[in-house]
């Protein structure tokens, strides 16, 4: 677990700028929603800010998510059976992330060894590797803990 200060405005509008973006308050705004709120979708951070900039829509949100992507500023993951991409400010790690398979949520989880890919295949089929992406996947323990007081077999459903 990484603890950090929270980047300020300031330095996320400095960051956009040196990627080409303009510092838009609704780009700022967003990326110091998903720093405190790591693998957030779309529709909940229209939800948790539209309360603030009432000028957000559904598509305003995808667009700045998607620009924010592409220029490397968030990290886009698409864990299983989530059926939604999840953004993230921590990029450029390869980091992996564990999903509970009862409640969905999903952590960090560091590399154990250093840089990307972090896996070594037994093949390659001659491809140059760049990443891997690795959701690990299991129970978490306020499941575990809820389906033993509740007596049901835990992950037999997944
Ligand atoms: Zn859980
Ligand atoms: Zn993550």
């Amino acid at each position: 677990m990484q603890i950090s200060a929270p980047t300020t405005p300031e330095q996320w509008s400095a960051l956009l700028r040196e990627h080409g973006l303009r510092a838009t308050e609704g780009r700022v705004t967003t990326l110091s929603y998903i720093e405190a709120h790591p693998h957030t979708s779309a529709a909940e951070i229209l939800e948790a800010l539209s309360g603030t900039l009432p000028s957000l829509s559904q598509q305003s949100v995808h667009n700045i998510v998607n620009d924010l992507t592409e220029t490397g500023l968030l990290r886009r993951i698409d864990p299983p059976d989530s059926g939604r991409a999840l953004y993230e400010t921590r990029t450029g790690d390869n980091h992996h992330h564990v999903q509970c398979v009862v409640c969905q949520r999903i952590e960090d989880i560091d590399c154990i060894v250093g840089g990307a890919p972090c896996l070594s295949p037994d093949h390659t089929h001659g491809m140059r590797l760049l990443e891997a992406s690795v959701t690990f996947r299991g129970v978490c323990a306020e499941c575990e803990h809820t389906h033993q007081a509740n007596r049901e077999p835990v992950g037999s459903a997944a």
